[in-house]
């Protein structure tokens, strides 16, 4: 029998603040152990939780990302259980009343895994969300051979906790809708996603039926047995009314993956194939935007920053944000071959000593003496002086032996020391043998 998977995500998501949740902690990834704490992050008695603005910005901003309702008043509730790591025995949460509801999260083809890109079972899937809230994180504990410590910098943390509705049916669209997902993040620049800083944790929620059966099978979560967590509002925070919030946020919301790659394809002509990889990195699509705005030819800078750039940049171990070639400076390079300024091959030299070096085309071209010759009258004159001096082959050339124009042609790229444009010499002598 063929069973169907039915998988929902619950993700969490620390956001980007430079304080915590409800106190002045700051947040710091990686910090000594136990020196970003207050006695409200420490959840001491009689002390009181103040609300993070920014972080109710970022939430709603992701909500507005994401296409989701914002609730005109959300808040936020006691969520009670006893874990080492939470000294207040609850989690300050949110239970009925989230600050986003529905919502969607678009996949797309390079989002999924490489080898299951060319077997997509939905195309443009979009995924559709429950809720957005927001709630602290807990403290983390380590467990030594005979004891556990307890790192108290990471309690009280703004967390976004996004829930899916349970809509994938394959592990394939669960990893392509978290590649979707946080490209959103980053472009919002609400977190930086991390998933090996604990950035970004996902739970999940599998069913499985058989593929005769339309209702879904029973959906069981095997998590804190025995509780009722007896959810109450939180009686130190009052209710947040978010009307000016959203006015505020709403000039915040970027363009997003999807729109960017559609624009790529229409304004710089590159491919979809193409705008889905520049777009794909925050970083690499500025990049390619700096370079190409002014360029002729945008789809050749495209093809320069996937092949030659991505190449150089991986071998190296660096990446887009610390590349030694500035946007402006290999828009420059591209414009010296679409220009015939130098060949093709010449521009891979070009490009390699910049890159090592940092210094511009121009700069380089100059000093190795390596300019194509592109002058019309300049090379006219080699042209004439090749066909005086070989009237063999320009007679054959004549009578129809199509094979003598590349010796000509030879002859003069030889007589320019390399430097002549070999396109532009090719259609001079064409045009001179033939009137
Ligand atoms: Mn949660």
């Amino acid at each position: 029998m063929n069973y169907i998977a039915t998988i929902g995500l619950e993700v969490h998501v620390q956001l980007k603040t430079r304080s915590k949740m409800f106190c002045a902690s700051a947040v710091e990834f990686g910090a000594e152990p136990n020196t970003h704490t207050c006695p409200i992050c420490l959840g001491l008695p009689g002390a009181l939780p103040v609300m993070n603005h920014e972080a109710l910005r970022m939430t709603v901003l992701t909500g507005l990302m994401l296409g989701c309702d914002i609730a005109l008043i959300s808040k936020f509730d006691r969520k009670n259980y006893f874990y080492p790591d939470m000294p207040k025995n609850y989690q300050i949460s949110q239970y009925d009343m989230p600050l986003c509801t529905n919502g969607r999260v678009p996949l797309y083809d390079l989002a999924y895994p490489k080898d299951a890109q060319k077997n997509i079972v939905t195309p443009d899937k979009e995924v559709h969300l429950v809720r957005i809230h927001l709630e602290e994180d807990v403290a983390k504990s380590f467990h030594f051979e005979n004891s556990t410590g307890i790192d108290f910098n990471r309690a009280g943390t703004p967390l976004m906790e996004i829930v899916t509705q349970p809509e994938l049916n394959s592990p394939e669209e669960a990893f392509a809708f978290l590649t979707a997902l946080k490209q959103i993040l980053i472009y919002g620049g609400v977190s930086d996603v991390d998933m090996e800083k604990g950035q970004l944790r996902c739970d999940c929620n599998v069913s499985v039926r058989p593929e005769s059966q339309a209702e879904l099978g029973a959906k069981i979560e095997i998590k804190n047995l025995n509780y009722d967590y007896r959810y109450f509002p939180d009686p130190d925070l009052v209710p947040v009314k978010t009307e000016v919030l959203v006015a505020d946020v709403r000039e915040r919301v970027p363009e997003l993956p999807k729109a960017k790659r559609a624009r790529f394809v229409e304004e710089y002509q590159v491919s979809p194939y193409d705008a889905g990889v520049l777009a794909n990195d925050l970083e690499l699509a500025k990049y390619f935007e700096a370079a190409a705005k002014d360029a002729r030819k945008p789809k050749n800078i495209a093809n320069w920053i996937l092949n030659d750039l991505q190449n150089v940049l991986s071998a190296a171990g660096r990446t887009i944000s610390d590349c030694p070639i500035p946007p402006e400076a290999l828009d420059e390079l591209v414009n010296l071959i679409d220009n015939g300024k130098i060949s093709g091959k010449q521009g891979k030299e070009v490009f390699a000593d910049m890159f090592a070096t940092g210094r511009s085309a121009a700069a380089i071209v100059k000093e190795k003496g390596i300019e194509q010759l592109s002058d019309l009258s300049a090379i006219e004159a080699l042209c004439d002086e090749v066909i005086k001096a070989n009237p063999k082959p320009v007679a054959d050339f004549r009578t129809g032996n199509v094979a003598s124009l590349n010796f000509l042609k030879g002859q003069v790229i030889k007589i320019s020391k390399g430097k002549a444009n070999p396109q532009l010499v090719g259609e001079i002598l064409q045009r001179k043998l033939k009137s």
